[in-house]
């Protein structure tokens, strides 16, 4: 991802200001709202919740990192899409590769996102929203060639690890992905591993994977979305990501709204930066899409994106959110 110059960001800031001070003049509704955490989600989003094993979570992490860095066309690229496909097959039957081609100036590159589908059936479910629509649940699974913001110059041609940037939303996902095995979803989910967020140096070759599935969503197609990324610092801070915010401010807030009563403190009430990332070619395909992510990593795009640098807990957050998102719908 990318963080988006300042200029436009100025354009918004009165309008920010406002709704923080809105935010502020809500706390003593939302206090009570924490207290009463327990009783704003249904037994089965609890359930599921319990099922989600952060420990668990953390080790995908770690098995991602040991196949090394994992830029697309790479052979440990290879290794872990081939992982990451094997993985999802035992959850659901409906898995597959999205394949497509992105030409360089260097050549052409095989990409692949990877895809598996949730939905009701033969389990129990008790969601309270609507049963006919389809969430998009989305991370990048490719890591970048280049740690072009090491500190240190004779680092910045050497490919990162990824930990946060890449593996930990993967993660996340792969756990809830078990869980829906169990708990199937009372609501249609796509889960989508994007493919080529992170390989150029220029946008031009970005998000590649995102933007082949926006422009072929087909039966794809969800209602809204949501995409992790950088979601296993330890140190996690979740301010509303701008872009989201700019494109669809009732949706963004009702989810940060949806986290702070659950009680998950790193998820911010105040605007952050807008990132470029794999939501906005979605977002520009008519999609409402968030993106929680942590851009206060000081080891993004540096060769120190480690596993050290992140956490069980993080990932446990982000997955208590979306788990009550998916099972009762905003
Ligand atoms: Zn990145």
């Amino acid at each position: 991802m990318k963080k988006q110059g300042l200029v436009s960001l100025l354009v918004i800031l009165f309008c920010s200001v406002f709704s923080i001070v809105c935010k502020v003049a809500d706390s003593e509704n939302r206090n009570t709202e924490v207290k009463n955490a327990a009783d704003a989600i249904t037994a089965t989003a609890r359930q599921a919740n319990v099922i989600f094993n952060a420990q668990r979570a953390f080790t995908i992490l770690e098995k991602q990192c040991e196949f090394g860095p994992r830029p697309t066309g790479s052979v440990a690229h290879s290794e872990t899409q081939n992982y990451l496909f094997t993985e999802l097959q035992k959850y659901t039957n409906s898995v597959v590769l999205q394949p497509h081609t992105h030409t360089t100036e260097t050549g052409t590159l095989h990409l692949n996102n990877i895809l598996a589908e949730f939905g009701p059936g033969g389990a129990p479910v008790t969601g309270q929203g609507q049963n006919g629509e389809t969430i998009l649940l989305a991370a990048h699974w490719d890591t970048r060639p280049f740690a072009d913001h090491d500190p240190k110059p004779e680092n910045r041609d050497k490919p990162i690890l990824g930990a946060n940037d890449g593996a930990s939303g993967v993660a996340v996902l792969l756990e809830i992905a078990r869980v829906f095995k169990e708990y199937p979803p009372p609501r249609r989910v796509i889960i989508v591993l994007f493919d080529g967020e992170d390989y150029g140096r220029s946008t031009d070759n970005m998000f590649i994977g995102s933007r082949f599935f926006a422009r072929n969503l087909g039966k794809w197609k969800p209602d809204y979305g949501i995409l992790l990324d950088m979601v296993g610092d330890k140190d996690l801070t979740l301010p509303i990501e701008r872009y989201s915010w700019n494109a669809n401010r009732a949706f963004a807030e009702a989810i940060w709204h949806r986290a702070s009563t659950l009680g998950l403190a790193p998820f911010q009430q105040r605007l952050g930066n807008a990132i470029m990332d794999d939501h906005v070619p979605l977002i520009k395909a008519g999609i409402p899409m968030v993106n929680i992510i942590d851009f206060d990593y000081p080891y993004w795009h540096t060769i120190e994106d480690t596993v050290d640098k992140c956490s069980p807990k993080s990932l446990e957050v982000v997955a208590t959110l979306v788990i009550s998102i998916v099972y009762d719908g905003l």
